[in-house]
């Protein structure tokens, strides 16, 4: 049987991952569950998802089925925040002889509530049309989580993906600052960067891979395979957690990304990857904020923006001037491309005027008075008006992201691009 959970957490606490981890041990009493769950992320740019927009998904072998059922559905109802408006929990249970059938709707379905919008009608007409057992609490918004999470159970192999080891902290711990050694962060990064990613920002020296909320979540180390993520946690030095669960995810796949053709037809809400020219400068907003304007091949426009919390990458975006040549992967909410990364393709000559050079010295000539034009002193050398000149881009082409601490879950870190075409400029 495969169970599917979403939206138990609130933003102040609780972890939909974690009743995940519980479960893992929990229904071993009625079965044997696979030991690799999946923890998998929806859209990031749904406005009523709680912090981090994850389900998760659990496959077990039982001769008791509905012992399986009554047991999530009770520990749902115990850990759940249901007090929190926006915590409506779902949960899905598909049998086995089940499987082959659902495959190719609910993989579909994953699709879609990854990189599109999803309302909750559509995932309750699916649950009664093809007889899915279910439960949700109050408005049910978590069934489309859990069902996504499912379409991923039932195709191992249909997607890009990744690992993450997450401990969780003793219960009389939570809501408490966490107790950790920064410094073994950054000695675990060292060891295994880069098949492990986001545990720290070396460039803004910290640690990214601890939570600040009440969650129960200690920490959680991303990287390509469950042994790399075991390894670099087992170098962290920290308070002794309760329990740890390494997930199977789709975190760091840039699976939420379209392409898109032309800016016509982007819409907000969703992700993008998008090539264009930059059409209007760059310029820092009050706040921080650098927006400029890029333009596609019908003279289309859109604002792009690397916002504040984007850190040093905003030095890299100010550089850009009206004529460069980029392709831009972010998402796009209220009608502006937020930066996730960029490939600068292609840079325009940017010149400068300049007094002119002297041909005898080669030493730039002096004004030589209003109207007058210009004169070299020493060689008495003189020219009519100024020259222009090719001046060198402090800035070269290739693949760019933002740093660690503003990472969204779904997107591609440079680490995992295999790109031999390109230059890479991991932010470390
Ligand atoms: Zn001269």
């Amino acid at each position: 049987m495969i169970i599917g959970i979403d939206d138990t957490d609130s933003n102040e606490g609780m972890c939909t991952t974690y009743l995940g981890a519980l479960m893992l041990e929990e229904l071993q009493e009625y079965g044997t569950v696979d030991s690799l769950p999946l923890l998998v992320r929806l859209n990031p740019t749904i406005p009523y998802k709680t912090r981090g927009n994850a389900a998760v998904a659990l496959k077990i072998k039982t001769d008791c089925p509905e012992k399986v059922v009554t047991h999530v559905i009770s520990r749902i109802e115990e850990l759940a925040r249901m007090e929190c408006e926006k915590t409506n929990p779902g949960a899905v249970f598909i049998q086995e002889n089940d499987y082959e059938r659902l495959k190719p709707v609910l993989m579909s379905f994953l699709e879609e509530a990854v990189k599109d919008v999803i309302e909750i009608g559509k995932a309750k007409d699916i649950i009664s049309e093809l007889g899915i057992a279910s439960k949700s609490f109050k408005n049910g918004r978590g069934l489309i989580g859990a069902l996504a999470a499912c379409g991923a159970m039932l195709n191992p192999e249909g997607w890009d993906f990744t690992f993450e080891h997450l401990t969780y902290r003793q219960k009389e711990r939570w809501g408490t600052p966490r107790d950790i050694d920064k410094e073994s962060f950054f000695e675990a990064d060292q060891e295994t960067y880069p098949e492990t990613w986001d545990t720290v920002d070396l460039t803004n020296r910290l640690v990214v891979c601890v939570p600040h909320s009440a969650d129960p979540v200690l920490f959680g180390i991303r990287g390509e395979s469950p042994e790399i993520v075991n390894k670099a946690a087992s170098l962290i030095r920290a308070e002794s957690v309760e329990r740890f669960a390494v997930y199977r995810t789709n975190q760091g796949t840039d699976m939420h990304l379209l392409p898109a053709q032309s800016i016509a037809e982007i819409r907000d809400m969703h992700s993008y990857r998008l090539e264009g020219t930059v059409s209007v400068a760059p310029k820092t907003l009050e706040g921080g904020h650098v927006i400029f304007a890029v333009r596609d091949r019908e003279g289309a426009e859109i604002d792009c923006a690397a916002f504040e919390p984007t850190k040093n990458f905003r030095a890299l975006i100010r550089k850009l001037v009206p004529g460069d040549l980029v392709l831009l992967s972010g998402s796009v909410t209220s009608g502006t491309l937020n930066i996730e990364k960029i490939e600068i393709k292609a840079l325009v000559p940017v010149c400068r005027e300049e007094n002119p050079k002297c041909p005898e010295c080669g030493k730039h000539m002096k004004s030589a008075g209003q109207g007058q034009g210009f004169r070299c002193k020493k060689c008495g050398t003189q020219s009519l008006s100024k020259v222009r000149s090719e001046t060198g881009r402090d800035l070269e082409t290739g693949l760019y992201e933002v740093p660690p601490c503003a990472r969204r879950h779904l997107a591609k870190p440079l680490a995992r691009e295999k790109r031999q075409d390109i230059m890479l400029y991991p932010s470390r």
